[in-house]
């Protein structure tokens, strides 16, 4: 029987667990926490991203606040907010959604942001430390994965998990993390120069896919009764929808999904815990800025 990992309905158990946490804190007297974030540009997916995360903030009780930049800014402009943000004690955390502008070095950005304030985990600080196993910040969908599997009580000790993709945001971080003690898992990482792809994820226990590629894992790439993570998210033009697009993930769930034991569904898997992700990752900083 296949079994769904329903990232919609934990997203809103986690948010409520959130919003009674800053209830209580708020009552005893302590200022609203405060994630704030950059987007430079207009790029249509990267305003939605961002309106989401200002939405979620408000579900949980969250100040949020967004700095929109044109797209045309230079990057000594955008270090000077970066700065500002940084020490700017009425907020706890602040992202800078990507992708920037072609002419701004993405990681001279990302190395500017102070690793307390780091939500997204990105900073060269935090990834040593999570590889590490110190205290950090995770990155968003690497951790909402490992909630999704956590608070499933998918059995990982001992599984062969085959992660395809290594970036710097999904893949690399999600293999690191289910090699931990926490997982347990004997992790196989696959990219675009791996050979015989299918061979390998036909071992998988647990395949975490994160290609970004539509639809690119096929039944004959997956083994019976796999746990199976789908991280993709992709925009399909389809003029029988009012939308005109329909969403889709990396994986073809219409031939793979009744030969595994647990699936993401694409959307409302990975997607809701990604902004969960940064939720939790937010109230981190507040109370360790607080030492609560
Ligand atoms: P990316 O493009 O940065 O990385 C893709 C990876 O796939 C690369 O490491 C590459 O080596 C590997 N790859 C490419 N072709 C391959 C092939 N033929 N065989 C094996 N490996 C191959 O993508 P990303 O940022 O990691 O995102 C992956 C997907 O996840 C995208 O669809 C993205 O939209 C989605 N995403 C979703 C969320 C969410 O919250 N749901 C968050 C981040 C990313």
């Amino acid at each position: 029987m296949t079994n769904i990992l329903d990232g919609k309905a934990l997203s809103l158990q986690i948010k409520d667990e959130i919003a009674n946490e800053v209830r209580a804190l708020t009552a005893a007297g302590h200022r609203t926490p405060h994630l704030a974030a950059i987007l430079v540009g207009d790029d249509g997916a990267s305003q939605t991203y961002v309106a989401n995360k200002e939405k979620s903030s408000a579900e949980v009780g969250f100040l949020s606040s967004v700095y929109r930049l044109a797209e045309n800014i230079d990057e000594a402009e955008l270090l000077k907010v970066i700065d500002f943000l940084n020490h700017d004690d009425e907020v706890d955390g602040f992202i800078v959604q990507l992708p920037l502008p072609k002419h701004i070095d993405e990681q001279k950005i990302i190395n500017a942001i102070s690793p307390d304030k780091d939500v997204d985990g990105f900073t060269p600080i935090n990834i040593g430390r999570m590889v590490l196993g110190q205290e950090a910040f995770i990155p968003a969908t690497p951790k909402g994965i490992c909630t999704l599997l956590q608070r499933n009580n998918i059995e990982t000790e001992g599984k062969h998990c085959v992660v395809i993709g290594r970036s710097n945001i999904v893949g690399t971080p999600a293999a690191n993390l289910m090699s931990r003690k926490t997982f347990n898992c004997t992790v196989t990482m696959c990219h675009s120069r791996t050979r015989n792809l299918p061979e390998i994820t036909r071992q998988a226990d647990i395949l975490i896919v994160a290609i970004g590629k539509p639809e690119f894992v096929t039944a004959d790439m997956v083994k019976d009764d796999a746990v199976l993570v789908d991280v993709g998210i992709h925009r399909i033009p389809d003029s029988s929808k009012k939308s005109g697009y329909h969403l889709c993930g990396d994986v073809k769930h219409s031939e793979v999904d009744s030969k595994c034991s647990w699936v993401t569904p694409v959307p409302g898997g990975v997607g809701p815990l990604t902004i969960v992700s940064l939720l939790q990752n937010t109230l981190q900083a507040y109370k360790k800025k607080y030492n609560l």
